[in-house]
């Protein structure tokens, strides 16, 4: 029977399904953050160990101010306490850790694929919903809660219901200055921030297939942002030159066979998926969100909806509720919004791809508003500075920063103010979300960049002689 990639990889990691259609899942791989450390003081409390600790790697990314190069420079409190009982429990339960004084820390989401864990055809996962970036390498990548995070320490398995599910494909060709960035916001603002719920979305197409790995990541990374908990593309040779020779990548002849078998994952010919979305990649456009929420975003040449112009009701007063939070007028020009600071970094935008993108727009240009560039890992900042990248950044007098979440989601005490407004290149902009009353807009890196030199969101295109 034909099956389509997700369902190739899914029943091989099948152990047994219930009468009411969950299965039980073998699971190779289990990231772990320090917003999870009180899960070890709950596991010994059960009674359990951790069934595989092989199998489980550790990193802090989100409590660590991106000021902070060690312990003793995260104020005294949770965020440090955080830190500390991760690495504590690494020792304890002999898993590999990434501490902060490791040049190979960063962003989960980002070192995983550094440093050779994420693998195509596996089974990965960690609490944290962007856990879907790892699907860029063809593998099933699901974020999963705190009570399944014990699950898997405890089983190395854990309970799902078989997703259905749906193929984007984005055909033609990308645009001039048009990125992996505005891809995802184009399927969100097509499908919905609901478009994608219950289903696992295979990305295809002659688009998906010629952005880099990078790209591919900020895609399925952005999954979770359409309602679906898991994104993935096919792996090609792109994949496999990515993986190769990477730390935790298969050595010898156990890389042969991997390769082998990794070359046969994809759906087949004929495989019927239960939705199929299909874009052309030409009408994509640089992107910019004005609403709180993903699927409110527009070319950056557009202009802010009128919700008068909205038939439904519920939606109308979702949108006047979300023009009058973000403080801009209906009509009004996206490129008229000034913002208060921009944000490079995430685990959307923050790999060196991102990073070169962002500074090719600064490079020789000053930036009008504060602009903090958070690279996704040591090994990301290390590449960067070889590069001259961070000097780039700093004769603009911008803050290069060390690697962690940073204001993606503000736990660190790196907030926007009350009223005030961003340029991010992160993946959320709900209400809040980077500081009580903050207004964040989403954008690529090159457009991040764009704003901050400007001070308003400004169309990357003409920054750049081919446009
Ligand atoms: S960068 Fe943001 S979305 Fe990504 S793991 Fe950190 S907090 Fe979550």
């Amino acid at each position: 029977m034909p099956q389509t990639l997700f369902e190739k990889i899914w029943h091989e990691h099948v152990i047994v399904t219930r009468d009411d259609g969950n299965s039980l899942l073998y699971v190779d791989r289990h990231l772990i953050h320090d917003l999870h450390f009180r899960a070890f003081a709950q596991l010994k409390a059960a009674g359990h160990s951790i069934r595989e600790p092989e199998k489980l790697f550790g990193v802090p990314d989100h409590s660590l101010p991106t000021t902070a190069k060690l312990l003793a420079d995260i104020p005294a409190g949770e965020m440090r306490e955080a830190v500390e009982v991760l690495e504590q429990a690494s020792k304890e339960f002999n898993f590999t850790h990434f501490s902060m004084t490791d040049d190979r820390h960063g962003i989960v989401h980002v070192i995983g694929p550094e440093q050779g864990i994420t693998q195509p055809g596996l089974l990965l996962v960690c609490g944290d919903s962007h856990t879907s970036t790892h699907g860029a390498f063809g593998c099933i990548a699901l974020g999963i809660g705190s009570t399944e995070v014990q699950h898997v320490l405890a089983t190395q398995t854990l309970w799902q219901r078989q997703p259905k599910s749906m193929r984007i494909t984005i055909t033609g060709e990308l645009g001039f200055g048009v990125t992996a960035k505005d891809i995802i916001l184009a399927v969100i603002r097509e499908i919905g921030t609901a478009g994608g719920t219950g289903y696992a979305i295979e990305y295809a197409g002659p688009v998906i297939e010629a952005l880099s790995m990078e790209g591919r990541m900020t895609v399925c990374n952005m999954t979770i942002e359409a309602g679906s908990r898991c994104g993935l593309i096919a792996p090609d040779e792109k994949t496999i030159a990515y993986v190769e020779g990477r730390p935790y990548a298969p050595k010898g002849g156990e890389w042969d066979k991997a390769v082998t078998y990794w070359q046969a994952l994809r759906s087949d010919g004929d495989a019927v998926f239960d939705k199929e979305i299909v874009i052309d990649g030409r009408t994509i456009a640089p992107m910019v969100t004005w609403g709180n929420s993903p699927q409110w975003a527009l070319p950056v040449t557009d202009v802010v909806p009128d919700p008068a112009s909205e038939p439904d009701a519920s939606v109308r007063a979702t949108m006047s509720a979300a023009i009058d939070y973000m403080d801009i007028e209906p009509g009004q020009p996206l490129s008229d919004i000034a913002v208060d600071m921009v944000f490079i970094g995430s685990c959307t935008n923050s790999r060196i791809e991102d990073l070169r993108a962002a500074a090719e727009v600064v490079k020789g240009r000053k930036a009008a508003v504060r602009t903090l560039v958070v690279p996704g890992s040591g090994l990301v900042k290390k590449q960067a500075e070889a590069e001259g990248l961070d000097q780039v950044f700093i004769d603009a007098g911008m803050e290069w920063r060390e690697p962690g979440c940073s204001m993606c989601l503000a736990v660190n005490g790196e907030t926007l103010g009350a009223g005030q407004r961003s340029a991010s290149t992160s993946n959320r902009n709900f209400r809040g979300r980077q500081g009580v009353g903050s207004r964040t807009h989403l954008v690529s890196p090159a457009m991040a960049a764009a704003a901050a030199v400007t001070g308003h969101f400004t169309d990357v295109r003409k920054f750049t002689e081919d446009a």
